[in-house]
């Protein structure tokens, strides 16, 4: 069969990875895809953007796609599973409706306490004085989020006032987000660790992903701005078996069956980003319609189930009939990125080091990279590379993956240096 993979980041080219060892596939393509899928066998480029949807439906049309999957949430929100749907076409995703669980903030809120499904209080403000109001009555810490998307930077943590009272002048009376600032969240702070646990849903069941954490600051210790995600690994310690069945059945199973309720009903990953109190008390943070980059990476690198199956699967309705295998060794994501990454960033710059052999147990994924005019690799975007190692515990992959990452190079290069370090700490006890 034929598959196609939508978008250009590290979750995409691990999607295409996992897709190409399907031993049912002969050929991936990827649209766009990036220098990375471009060197890998059985996987082949498109030069069609990831929201084109009318070019994207004809190629899958004329080239007679059997499965194609979406990886990132803009053109699942454009309605990409629709107009696929509509032409005939299995597309792997949410429809547009389904996906408004990550598209507003405030739809995700209402839906999750209209479900009785643990999340953070909250209030939904247009108006900037009654929410500067609310922030002062309830005071800091306190968090204050966009509605709408914006790539990881609508979300401030606000640890005083002044930073709270900043966020909402930025979204409602500076208008920094356009769009999608017009509402803004105000919610609760919560304490704890987060986690990420996604899952493939086929509308009615869900199939649990191996559990995952990120590394949402761009610096060493949590320090400096949130980033799209700056490494992750998996299994993540904090989802104990017992956390792992209270997610199911307080977050997961609740949700399929309150948009299949709402008419929303839900084909694709979902992912739940949770905060686990020290207690154990788990709370939703947000959801996302995609996986997760950069956990897509260390968790698609430990499935040794065929991923063209189970989604395959998903979309026949047939998910509860199925379990996922999981390789037992602990996987570990590093990001590297150019440096000055959430914010500019120079581009055009030749990387060296990159492995010439692929090592079993390591693989490294491409996000912003392309070929200039020589056939070098170069950086083209802020998050360019996602370093993955497998290893018996969290302290081998990591030792694995920074041994891996140290031998790359190139102008501007940043990555943090402590990627694990929970779960290292755990295992050290
Ligand atoms: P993403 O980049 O994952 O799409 P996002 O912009 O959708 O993120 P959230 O996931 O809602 O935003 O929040 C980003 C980060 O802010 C979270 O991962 C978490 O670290 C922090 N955060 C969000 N809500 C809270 C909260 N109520 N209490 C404490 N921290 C929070």
């Amino acid at each position: 069969m034929k598959a196609l993979v939508i978008g250009s980041g590290g979750r995409e080219h691990a999607l295409a990875w996992a897709a190409a060892r399907s031993a049912n596939v002969e050929i991936v393509y990827v649209a766009p895809g990036n220098a990375g899928t471009q060197r890998e066998p059985k996987v082949q480029n498109v030069g069609l953007g990831a929201d084109d949807v009318p070019a994207l439906v004809d190629f899958a049309r004329q080239y007679e796609i059997d499965l194609t999957i979406v990886g990132p949430e803009v053109p699942l929100m454009m309605g990409m599973v629709d107009a696929f749907d509509e032409a005939g076409l299995r597309c792997f995703g949410p429809s547009r409706r389904a996906a408004e669980l990550e598209g507003s903030k405030a739809f995700c809120k209402d839906f999750l306490i209209r479900h009785g499904i643990p999340t953070a209080e909250h209030r939904v403000f247009t108006d900037p004085d009654a929410a500067r109001d609310y922030i002062r009555e309830r005071g800091a810490p306190i968090v204050v989020k966009v509605d709408g998307l914006a790539a990881g930077k609508g979300v401030t943590v606000a640890m005083n006032l002044d930073e709270a009272l900043r966020a909402v002048e930025a979204a409602l009376v500076d208008k920094a987000f356009g769009a999608a600032g017009e509402r803004i969240v105000v919610e609760e702070y919560l304490e704890g660790e987060e986690a990420s646990f996604m899952v493939l849903v086929d509308g009615e069941q869900a199939l649990p992903l191996a559990s995952s954490q990120d590394h949402k600051a761009r610096d060493d210790g949590e320090k400096g701005p949130n980033t799209g995600g700056m490494g992750a690994y998996s299994p993540a310690s904090v989802v104990t078996a017992s956390c792992h069945e209270r997610i199911m059945d307080e977050v997961i199973r609740p949700t399929i069956t309150g948009l299949a309720k709402e008419g929303r009903r839900y084909v694709g990953f979902l992912y739940a980003g949770l905060m686990i109190a020290p207690g154990g008390s788990l709370k939703v943070l947000e959801f996302n319609v995609r996986l997760g980059d950069p956990e897509a990476q260390t968790v698609l690198m430990r499935l040794k189930s065929d991923l063209i199956q189970l989604c395959d699967a998903a979309l026949a309705g047939r998910l509860s009939t199925l379990a996922a295998d999981w390789d037992p060794r602990a996987g570990l994501a590093v990001v590297m990125a150019s440096g000055g990454y959430p914010d500019g960033y120079s581009k055009g710059h030749i990387l060296t080091g990159l492995p010439v052999i692929e090592q079993a147990n390591c693989k490294v994924f491409h996000a912003g990279t392309a070929f200039d005019e020589y056939d070098n690799i170069i950086n083209v975007g802020g998050r360019v590379l996602t370093v993955c190692a497998l290893g018996e515990t969290v302290a081998l992959a990591q030792a694995k993956a920074y041994e891996l990452v140290r031998n790359i190079h190139w102008d501007g290069v940043y990555y943090r240096n402590d990627i694990g370090y929970r779960a290292v700490a755990r295992e050290r006890g």
